[in-house]
């Protein structure tokens, strides 16, 4: 039977240097690593000319250093957006989105395959839940975004699958990033979008965890909310809002709240207006994402016209906004869109 090898992926600095102790090899072997792959961009052990082939070889033959079994790549047709859809060992698929700015690239990154929520605006939740990803299959999405030549500084949590149902890996994927040894990422750069699970706020604050957040608001209306999104069930808005509230005084970190606009479902005056109010309580800014449509999803998205009156009326309120512009809608990499490796 072939010996089952560890990816060196999953490894934070303390339990790679723990690995290479019990392989019996110099500690120093650790650094030597970490330096080759998270600041040289190479993961060939046999690339790395600072190890000795016999140490190369013990390397080889107990730890995993590939990335994804398959990567199916997509370029928008404005360049500007890259959907890469990987095969995992087990078949299942991961999907993450370079999102290409003038001096810097953003990565959305998904931290679960499907997405048990079940929004009923979203393509993830029309896939359902497939399993959970680890630390190092969300750290593997970063490491291939540089191995295609795509550095990345920023990290969002808005792919596939809802972070906070994932918390534990999704930290310890957050806390590698930004270690020093490895990609040293600033915490600043990196968002965790949550369609608003209680208990998963409670785990911040009780782990002095501290992030970039993003709410998914769906509607600020308790009732239209639980029509669209099934958490507002058990996490009804009003009670969620109090304990983001706590959080945000704790940590005084900036605060978004997404709002995808469904086409005469969450778009008259009365929803801008108790979005506004939710805003103002939560000292948070409004991100408007128009929807982005599928044969799967029974939606549609508002002309941009009342897309921008929309935004004029939340500025009115001295509230600040921003659109959300479509980034690779054409290879259904947007917002919501995500998952179709699974529908083909
Ligand atoms: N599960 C997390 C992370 C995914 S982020 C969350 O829900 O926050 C995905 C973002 O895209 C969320 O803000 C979600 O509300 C939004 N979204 C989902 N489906 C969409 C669609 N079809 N069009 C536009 N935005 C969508
Ligand atoms: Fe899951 Fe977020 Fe999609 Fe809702 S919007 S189904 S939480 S990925």
């Amino acid at each position: 039977m072939t010996k089952q090898k560890k990816s060196f992926f999953e490894m934070n600095v303390d339990e790679l240097k723990e690995v290479c102790t019990s392989l019996e090899l110099p500690r120093y072997i650790a650094d030597q690593l970490l330096d080759w792959v998270y600041k040289k961009h190479q993961i060939k052990l046999e690339k790395m000319k600072n190890i000795s082939k016999k140490n190369q070889a013990v390397l080889a033959e107990n730890i995993d250093f590939s990335l994804f079994k398959n990567v199916q790549s997509d370029v928008s047709s404005e360049e500007n957006a890259i959907k890469n859809s990987c095969l995992l060992d087990d078949g299942n698929f991961l999907e993450c989105v370079v999102l290409k700015e003038k001096n810097y690239n953003t990565l959305c990154v998904s931290s679960q395959c499907g997405c048990p929520v079940d929004c009923k605006f979203c393509l993830t939740g029309v896939v359902g839940f497939k399993r959970q990803l680890s630390a190092g299959e969300i750290v593997r999405q970063v490491v291939y975004s540089f191995s295609i030549n795509q550095p990345i500084t920023n990290i969002v949590f808005m792919g596939m699958g809802e972070p906070l149902l994932n918390a534990k890996q999704v930290f310890k994927a957050i806390d590698m990033l930004t270690h020093p040894k490895l990609y040293d990422l600033s915490k600043r750069n990196i968002t965790v979008s949550t369609s608003g699970f209680i208990q998963g706020i409670e785990y911040l604050m009780k782990n002095d965890r501290v992030v970039n957040l993003a709410f998914s608001v769906g509607s600020a209306d308790p009732i239209k909310r639980e029509r669209l999104m099934p958490v507002e069930k058990r996490n009804p808005i009003v009670k969620f809002a109090k304990v983001l509230k706590q959080y945000q005084l704790q940590h005084n970190r900036k605060l978004t709240l997404e709002y995808t606009l469904l086409d005469g479902v969450n778009d008259t005056d009365y929803d801008i207006k108790v979005l506004v109010n939710l805003a103002k309580y939560l000292n948070a800014k409004i991100n408007l994402i128009n929807l982005n449509p599928h044969k799967k999803i029974p939606f549609k998205p508002v002309s941009i016209d009342k897309l921008h009156a929309i935004q004029a009326i939340i500025k009115k309120q001295k509230c600040a906004v921003t659109i959300r512009y479509k980034k690779g809608q054409d290879i259904t990499a947007a917002c919501g869109q995500l998952g179709e490796s699974y529908l083909k």
